[in-house]
């Protein structure tokens, strides 16, 4: 486990991201080899978790039980929240602020997910939003969807990576993730291995089957659910709030990562605990997860961007495509509203038929001509 670098200045942040949008360029004529920069010890630690999730599939399809079954789907629903609605939403953009126990709760099923320590995670996020897309950006879409989705876990950093560092000052100063970043792999070893191989056998499942389905299995879906967000979610969508950034919209990512997919909005609002601006509950569902915490209590400084400020934005910088769901939506340009043909046009009359459309309608539908 890498320690997080060490806590820098971030001030100078635009002037290297103009620097690094260069870089970008050049880097396209000379790609960085990933096979020269494979770090063995990265590449067997994933190899390994997916030769066993893969007979975990194996195992599931033919032996486990149907408790199993269910507690693998509901582990996978809660240890995926504590991804988007923790690691990302709370720690990495500070898009709201948590009670103790919540935080406690959130920690503890991250842990089960094989996604380095939260420190460790927001360091790379944060990394990932303040230098998309460059080579300083840790899974820079822009070197391939492997790359992305995650090949660069397997590689060492780009030096560009390694120069250009975040401020991490608030989560290192929080003993609780701090505790978590020093004990990583005891902690991943006990909750994420350990504690959900033991459960199952408690509805007398082979132990086997429990480690290979509810520790492996589940730790391989949780990497691959939240890597579709740094790879599909940068590649193959519309881009309706800002089109000069790599990031877009994907229904499919929001789906099956909690909620993550609206990634357009949320590289152009990344302090929004919604991290959408449309899609219901189905589409997120960690909005749903932090509004019943903040129900409760447990949540609360929510930070949401006001629709009028969205709709600068998608007026100044989007790609056309932001929906609307009708005539009166306050997102119909008015130049739309302006050149609509509008036919049929209502017209006053007294009575209760608009007499001189009938007789219009009448005219051009049988040729017929009335004396006046
Ligand atoms: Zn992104
Ligand atoms: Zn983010």
């Amino acid at each position: 486990m890498q320690r997080p670098q060490s806590i820098t200045d971030n001030s100078n942040s635009s002037n290297d991201l103009k620097h690094l949008k260069s870089i970008d360029s050049n880097a396209v004529l000379s790609p960085h080899s990933m096979i020269q920069d494979l770090v063995w010890r990265k590449v067997i630690i994933i190899a390994f978790i997916h030769i066993t999730g893969s007979y975990g599939v194996y195992l599931l399809l033919t032996v486990a039980k149907w408790q199993t079954w269910l507690f693998l789907f509901l582990t996978q629903i809660a240890t995926s929240v504590s991804i988007t609605a923790g690691a990302h939403r709370l720690w990495t953009h500070k898009s709201y602020k948590a009670k103790l126990p919540l935080r406690i709760i959130l920690l503890t099923l991250f842990t089960m997910t094989f996604q380095f320590s939260c420190i460790s995670w927001v360091r790379i996020h944060r990394q990932h939003h303040k230098f998309s897309d460059t080579d300083a950006d840790p899974h820079n879409a822009k070197r391939g969807f492997f790359f992305s989705h995650i090949g660069w876990s397997m590689v060492k950093r780009h030096p560009e990576v390694r120069a250009h560092t975040v401020d991490l000052s608030d989560v290192m100063a929080d003993p609780l993730l701090r505790f978590q970043h020093k004990y990583y792999s005891l902690l991943l070893l006990i909750i994420g291995f350990i504690v959900p191989t033991y459960i199952p056998t408690l509805w007398a499942e082979e132990t086997k089957v429990a480690f290979f389905v509810c520790a492996c299995l589940r730790c391989v879906i949780a990497i691959h659910m939240i890597s579709l967000v740094n790879s599909v979610a940068h590649m193959w969508g519309n881009k309706p709030y800002d089109k000069y950034i790599e990031p877009v919209e994907s229904k499919m990512v929001s789906f099956l990562a909690a909620g993550e997919g609206f990634h357009n909005y949320h590289h152009s609002f990344p302090w929004d605990y919604r991290a959408a601006e449309l899609g219901g509950y189905s589409l997120n569902l960690s909005k749903l997860f932090i509004d019943f915490m903040a129900t409760i209590g447990w949540a609360y400084d929510l930070k949401v961007v006001p629709d009028e400020l969205i709709k600068r934005r998608v007026e100044r910088t989007g790609d056309g495509t932001h929906p609307v769901w009708g005539w009166d939506d306050p997102d119909l340009s008015a130049d739309d509203k302006k050149f609509v043909v509008m036919i049929n046009k209502t017209r006053n009359t007294d009575g209760v038929f608009a007499l001189d459309n009938i007789v219009s309608f009448l005219r051009q539908q049988f040729n017929i001509s009335f004396s006046k």
